[in-house]
């Protein structure tokens, strides 16, 4: 089989991907920091990572993927202490905003991971590792916490090329105990008001990268095959899961390190802390989640993505093309209504050109280019009973690996009903009345209800 080719942050090449143990892909992906709505810049990220994952599986593995959640860190105590009145407790900001992250990846088709696992969960794997990074001499302590010594590790900077370790640069409010610059915090003593947990080295709270060092090492092992993220994250927090990990554990960490490149606005990273977002929740209270993915897997994932309503009004016309025809075929299949062209060939030679595209560190826009050969074979409406089933699986095939076609649901009853709304609507158009006939047109065409008016009258399509 051919080997999927993707890009690897650390050697900066793409390179064959193979797991370590044949057909079992470990991935770890960095979760959300809880402290805020999930926006369309995390969507993108995730929904690449399900793709990805998908994809691996279509291709014959079995794919254990963690997303961690960030559950304590400055963030979250800022926003309670900015707003106590909302959020009495951390808990509180954490159960309030991790479950709008739950209930927008479910609602994006993002396929459940194996776990979710948080850090408040797993203090002691986080302390013991701290622990052995002291008794290793990787880590001291300098007072307002326990650091990482980076002139410790001397392969600090092979992921980002930024190693610089002088102390000279330190900025002024930084910590001016601490060796070097880029020493960062393992763990940050107990300052009152703010949460804390008990361990040998002193009470206090874990810094940032730990955590994720910590869990991928509890669900995955020392090495494990991709760990991924936005790319605002290869530094310093991969850096720094490198140094330590590599340090506590005596083995290499991740193989493969993938990073999927901003969605923007104005050419401006999307971020709650910038404050120019659009929430996912709002995305899809007026699109659909399967166009809402069609729009952001558009662009390849190392390409950035600058987001407008405009654009992705401009997306819904393509895949409303694909979405009609993935319909036509499923219908023609269905009601053995078909013409005589003979594509099965063409549609055989699609299939192998989206793997070519997809193997292709993950190519999705020459991948979507190959789709909509596909979709312009069914629109032309004579494909022969035979043609017609192959689009269909090809259709099925695309909407395993990317899910961006609704599923067709129709209810005999949501039959039924659209059908009694078009009779009726029928009524309205003959009595001229218009106005009204087109509002109940679009509003069965925004449930996939196409209505084809002629002399005779108008028929009805479930598309
Ligand atoms: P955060 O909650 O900010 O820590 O982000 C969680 C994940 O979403 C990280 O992997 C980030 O890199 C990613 N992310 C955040 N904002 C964006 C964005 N605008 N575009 C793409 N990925 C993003
Ligand atoms: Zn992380």
């Amino acid at each position: 089989m051919i080997k999927v080719k993707l890009y690897n942050t650390l050697t900066k090449a793409v390179e064959d991907f193979a797991p370590m143990k044949a057909g079992q892909v470990g991935m770890y992906v960095c979760g959300p920091t809880v402290y805020d709505k999930s926006h369309i810049g995390h969507a993108r990220t995730y929904i690449f990572f399900d793709f990805l994952r998908r994809y691996l599986e279509f291709k014959g593995n079995s794919v254990k993927l963690i997303i961690n959640l960030t559950d304590i860190d400055d963030r979250i105590i800022n926003r309670l202490q900015k707003n106590e009145a909302e959020f009495p407790t951390w808990q509180v900001v954490k159960d309030v905003f991790s479950r709008d992250y739950f209930s927008t990846m479910a609602q994006l088709r993002i396929k459940p991971p194996f776990t979710f696992p948080q850090v408040t969960d797993h203090m002691q794997e986080v302390i013991s590792m701290v622990q052995t990074l002291i008794d290793g001499k990787f880590a001291y302590e300098a007072g307002d916490g326990i650091y990482f010594d980076v002139n410790k590790f001397s392969d600090y900077g092979k992921l980002s090329g930024r190693a610089d370790t002088s102390h000279a640069q330190a900025r002024v409010d930084e910590n001016e105990n601490k060796r070097s610059q880029q020493d960062f915090a393992l763990w940050k003593f107990h300052k009152p008001g703010e949460p804390f947990w008990h361990a040998p080295f002193g009470a206090g709270r874990p810094g940032w990268h730990i955590e994720c060092s910590a869990m991928a090492r509890t669900y995955l092992g020392p090495t494990f095959d991709i760990h991924g993220g936005g790319a605002d994250l290869v530094f310093p927090h991969h850096e720094n899961e490198i140094a330590q990990s590599e340090s506590a554990n005596g083995a290499p960490f991740a193989r493969f390190w993938v990073h999927t490149a901003f969605l923007t606005i104005d050419q401006t990273k999307m971020s709650k802390s910038l404050g120019n977002f659009v929430t996912i929740q709002d995305m899809l209270t007026k699109y659909p989640p399967e166009l809402v993915r069609y729009y952001l897997l558009s662009a390849h994932y190392r390409t950035p993505l600058d987001f407008s309503w405009e654009k992705l009004d401009a997306a819904r016309l393509q895949w409303d093309k694909l979405v009609r025809a993935w319909y036509e075929t499923i219908q023609k299949t269905e009601s053995k209504v078909h013409g005589r062209t003979d594509s099965v060939e063409a549609i055989e030679s699609a299939r192998k050109d989206l793997m070519t595209a997809l193997d292709n560190d993950l190519s999705t826009p020459e991948a979507y280019a190959v789709i909509h050969r596909v979709v312009g074979m069914v629109a032309q409406g004579d494909l022969n009973a035979v043609s017609l089933k192959t689009a269909r699986q090809f259709f099925e095939t695309v909407d395993d690996i990317f899910a961006i076609l609704p599923p067709p649901n129709w209810t005999k009853r949501e039959e039924k009903l659209a059908r009694m709304l078009a009779e009726l609507r029928e009524y309205f158009r003959r009595g001229k009345e218009f106005n009204i006939s087109d509002e109940v047109r679009e509003h069965l065409r925004k449930e996939g209800v196409e209505l084809d008016d002629s002399k005779e009258g108008s028929k009805i399509r479930f598309v």
